[in-house]
Order: structure tokens, then C-alpha cells, then sequence
């Protein structure tokens, strides 16, 4: 068992109601684990210090920045292929878990959400990170990045416009889903407008929270605007808190133009660069 099934079966638990041993459809009917099993005075003693604080901290870095293979962890599930536009993606089971419940009540309202990107890990977005910046993998169709923009932070300020540098997404967590279509405006006419109002409507009520949106004044720093992309809170909170806490923009390495993640100031202005109200 990893930290991240400590975290699940322990702590989370321990604070709200779920099971270890439910499958993801019968999460909700749980009753608290604390009630479920045996726990002496002792083990009650030592899980009156706030356990949220106290296991968070024991998540690894590695795992922060999306260092491990999703396909090893037990945490995390495959997506059944009714829901995903193509098998073999995954998500964390607590996230997914959310995300039929979501899904489900979607259905109802003639919504269908279809998840098109998930779980990435660091090597999954190092490929794409290094696509762009080496200029195999065109920006907008037609940008070759590499001859387009010799200067190493203009390249990189132009990819992080859409893309993350390893180990800073949130799609490493496999709390992050992408659902239905890679641009803005499919979200913004016929049935994506349906699908973007029920969703900034509805989503909330399922943990999802939408961390990219339109950069003003009330975000002014991060990516572009998302409408695609959702985050399940409850877990990526305590995730992107410890992130916080235990990360510095020098982590962030690894990769070709890892050395300009300082001078960007990666970590504030990304990572940390979204919805005020998904922190
Ligand atoms: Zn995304």
C-alpha cells in the first residue's frame, strides 16, 4: 500500500464517510470507517491530531510532480470505455467515483460528457512538453516553436499557453479530466454551450470545480481559458496544498526548457494561477 491508499483508506475516511473495500459506484452508501473496524484507545489518540494535516504530509513529491506509472498504483482505475473516447485512460478512484455520479446526472439532463484526456504522468507530458518545444508537435496547427521562437522564455511562456511543463499539472494527480473538446469555442454554440452551462451549474455539486477560466483581471496569471477541464476538489486540494508547501520552482526539472521555469516563476503563476475559487 502507498501513501496515496494511506491517505484514502485512513485519513479521508476518518473524516468522511467511504469505504476501502467499495467499488467506486457504491462509495456513497459507505458508513465512516472509524465506525467499521476496531480501533484502540491508543490509535484513537493518535488520530485526534488533524489527520488531514498530519497524513497529507507523508504524500511523496514524486508523486506531487507525476513521477510514477498511474498503471502500478492501485489508487488508480481504468475508465470504463463507455465514458472515455478511447481505453486505457485512468483516473484516481475517488475522482472517478465523482465522476459517474456526475456523469450520471449529466445523462439525465441530456448532457453526455465524455472524458477525453485524464491521468498524464511526467513522462506522458514531458512528451508533449518536449514536442512543442523542439518543434516536432506544430502550436496552433501551424507554429514550428523551436524556429519560430529562439528565445528560450518566449518559447516557453508561448507552449505554457496550453501546455504543462512536467511535473507542474494537475493532470498528474488523476483528479483533472478533460471532457468533450479541446477548444473554447465548441463550448460556446448548439449542444458544447448546453453541455459548458450545465456544467459551471452543476459541477460544484459533484466536487468539480473549473480551474482555467477566462484570464482578466480575476486571473490574471496561468493558461488560457479551459472550458474542457475540470477538477475533482476533495482531493485535488490537499494534493495542490502540500504542493505548495513542499515544491520550489528549482524542482522543476528534467526536461528540455526546465531552466526557464524559475524565471516564469512556474509554480506561482501556473500552477497556482487558477480560479480563486477552485484553491
Ligand atoms: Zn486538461
Amino acid at each position: 500500500m502507498n501513501v496515496f491508499s494511506l491517505l484514502s483508506g485512513l485519513c479521508f475516511c476518518f473524516l468522511m464517510a467511504c469505504n476501502t473495500t467499495s467499488t467506486p459506484a457504491d462509495e456513497t452508501t459507505s458508513a465512516p470507517l472509524v465506525k467499521q473496524t476496531s480501533i484502540t484507545d491508543n490509535q484513537t489518540a493518535k488520530m485526534a491530531t488533524p489527520p488531514a494535516i498530519k497524513m497529507d504530509s507523508l504524500i511523496e513529491t514524486t508523486h506531487l510532480m507525476g513521477k510514477f506509472d498511474p498503471l502500478k498504483d492501485s489508487d488508480f482505475i481504468e475508465i470504463d470505455i463507455q465514458y472515455a473516447d478511447r481505453p486505457g485512460q485512468l483516473l484516481h478512484k475517488e475522482t472517478y467515483a465523482a465522476f459517474i455520479r456526475m456523469y450520471e446526472a449529466a445523462e439525465k439532463a441530456g448532457i453526455k460528457l465524455i472524458i477525453k484526456s485524464a491521468t498524464r504522468n511526467f513522462s506522458a507530458q514531458k512528451a508533449i512538453w518536449e514536442g512543442k518545444w523542439n518543434g516536432q508537435r506544430l502550436l496552433e496547427g501551424n507554429i514550428n516553436a523551436a524556429k519560430k521562437i529562439p528565445d528560450p522564455v518566449q518559447r516557453a511562456l508561448k507552449i505554457l499557453e496550453y501546455s504543462s511543463m512536467p511535473g507542474t499539472s494537475r493532470h498528474h494527480w488523476g483528479t483533472d479530466i478533460d471532457f468533450n473538446a479541446f477548444v473554447n469555442s465548441y463550448f460556446e454554440k448548439g449542444q458544447g454551450k448546453k453541455e459548458y452551462e450545465w456544467l459551471v451549474a452543476n459541477a460544484a455539486t459533484f466536487g468539480f470545480c473549473q480551474p482555467y477560466t477566462h484570464k482578466g483581471t480575476a486571473r490574471p496569471d496561468g493558461y488560457n481559458e479551459e472550458k474542457w477541464h475540470w477538477s475533482y476538489l476533495p482531493l485535488a486540494k490537499r494534493l495542490s496544498d502540500q504542493y505548495k508547501i513542499r515544491l520550489t520552482n528549482a524542482d522543476i526539472s528534467g526536461f528540455d526548457g526546465a531552466e526557464t521555469a524559475t524565471q516564469i516563476d512556474i509554480i506561482k503563476k501556473y500552477v497556482f494561477g487558477i480560479n480563486h475559487q477552485c484553491l
